[in-house]
């Protein structure tokens, strides 16, 4: 019998696993994951940037464990040797539209609490010759990592420990009796007094396998990237987002210094018909007919229907892509969007068809699941470890 079972070995089961045993270091834990080692999903599929927390509603969780989550990251890698570069972000306004929405976003970062400094179109230029834009805003606070490397260093901490990491061990069935939760795997059954699930893009699922039927459901959204070419390698001197558009949940197409030294373009966000599709041409038929099938699902995308048929486009034809980001950086061309490897996000949507903005937790009596973590959640991994932690301890003295 195990005291703690974790499910999923990406950043926030590893950030979870290891905060859960500094707080209770004689009990027995274990880790499951269905791959064969850390971080083989979003974790290990991001853009990699050390958010400073410039979009999430004051008081919001995101708000919260990002403005956090940026320090503790750092510390973490100082104290762990993981190289890390806090390179600063700018946010490029290209028209007026674009400059009123930046009013509004400076605004915001007030309210977050960020250092922040407000750019002329020739203080932008001063900064990024390679960039055009009418303003900008820049966050010295935003960095770049790699989230694998992050969460493979939690989890030799947690082995070190004296916890216990199965890769390769695919939860399949659970029950929650009145003393423990019983745990099914394809490589055996489990007993645990307390279970916290960190499943990422099976985030429903499991919860169902608790016998509850959520209020949402998983939609996975995939980011497509590409990479420049190394000679553009020093094309920008620091992380260039476009101003997001407020009716719309992801940030758009941004030029990302990698911490290899590379440039990558993107994501972009096109509905996925696999959960774990990481090519345009996968699709499950099961996952796209519950997909279907789901009311919130259809409600989002009829909402939405235009600019993701843009997206779709743009996908499918690299030269509206290629638009997308000429718009701050006119001087790319075709031939510089090299391949790289997608991601695909894990949003929660409820079932009267929203994507639900905050970090979500479903709890039962002896279990914790985290059933909405989109970015900034990679950059908050340690804040929503120790919020796990605390609804952990409360269940335990309970
Ligand atoms: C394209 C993209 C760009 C992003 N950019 C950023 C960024 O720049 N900064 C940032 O802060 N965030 C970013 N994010 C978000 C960030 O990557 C995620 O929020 C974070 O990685 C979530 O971590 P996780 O541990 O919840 O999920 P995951 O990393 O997906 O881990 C979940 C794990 O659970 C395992 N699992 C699932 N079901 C089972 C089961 N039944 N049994 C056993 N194991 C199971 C999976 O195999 C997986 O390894 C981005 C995400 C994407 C996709």
């Amino acid at each position: 019998m195990y005291d703690f079972i974790i499910i999923g070995g990406g950043i926030l089961g590893m950030s979870t696993a290891m905060q859960l045993i500094r707080a209770y270091p004689d009990k027995k834990m274990l880790l499951v994951e269905k791959e064969d080692g850390p971080a083989r999903h979003q974790t290990g599929h991001n853009s990699g940037v050390i958010h400073a927390g410039v979009y999430y509603t004051p008081g919001s969780l995101k708000a919260r464990f990002c403005l956090e989550g940026n320090r503790a990251t750092k510390a973490f890698c100082d104290e762990h040797g993981i190289a890390y570069d806090e390179c600063g972000k700018l946010l490029v306004a290209t028209n007026d539209l674009e400059l009123q929405r930046m009013q509004a976003l400076w605004e915001r970062t007030e309210a977050n609490g960020l250092e922040r400094f407000w750019l002329s179109r020739n203080e932008l230029h001063e900064r990024e010759p390679n960039i055009v834009g009418v303003g900008g805003i820049f966050v010295p606070s935003s960095g770049i990592v790699s989230y694998a490397e992050v969460a493979a260093a939690m989890g030799r901490e947690f082995e070190a420990a004296g916890g216990e990491i199965r890769y390769a061990t695919s939860v399949t069935g659970l029950e929650e009796r009145s003393g423990e939760v019983v745990v099914s795997t394809g490589r055996g059954e489990f007993t645990t007094r307390h279970l916290v699930s960190c499943s990422g893009l099976m985030a429903d699922r499991v919860v169902r396998m608790l016998g509850i039927e959520p209020d949402f459901t998983i939609c996975p959204f995939r980011g497509e990237y590409y990479r420049l070419p190394p000679e553009h390698n020093r094309i920008v001197n620091h992380l260039i987002y476009p101003i997001p558009d407020p009716s719309m949940p992801f940030l758009g197409v941004h030029l990302t210094r990698m911490i290899d030294g590379s440039v990558t373009v993107g994501p972009n966000a096109v509905l996925a018909w696999k959960r774990e599709g990481y090519q345009k041409t996968d699709i499950s038929f099961s996952d796209s007919l519950a997909m279907l099938r789901h009311s919130g699902i259809r409600k989002v995308l009829k909402a939405n229907l235009r600019p993701g048929l843009i997206e779709l486009k743009n996908s499918l034809y690299k030269k509206g892509y290629l638009e997308e980001v000429r718009k701050y950086c006119p001087s790319l061309t075709l031939d510089d969007l090299e391949p790289y490897p997608a991601g695909v996000r894990a949003q929660a949507v409820s079932n009267d068809g929203k994507l639900v903005d905050d970090f979500l937790f479903v709890n039962t009596r002896r279990t914790v699941n985290v059933c909405n973590a989109p970015s900034p959640a990679a950059t908050s991994a340690i804040p929503i470890g120790a919020h796990i932690v605390e609804q952990v301890k409360a269940q335990v003295e309970n």
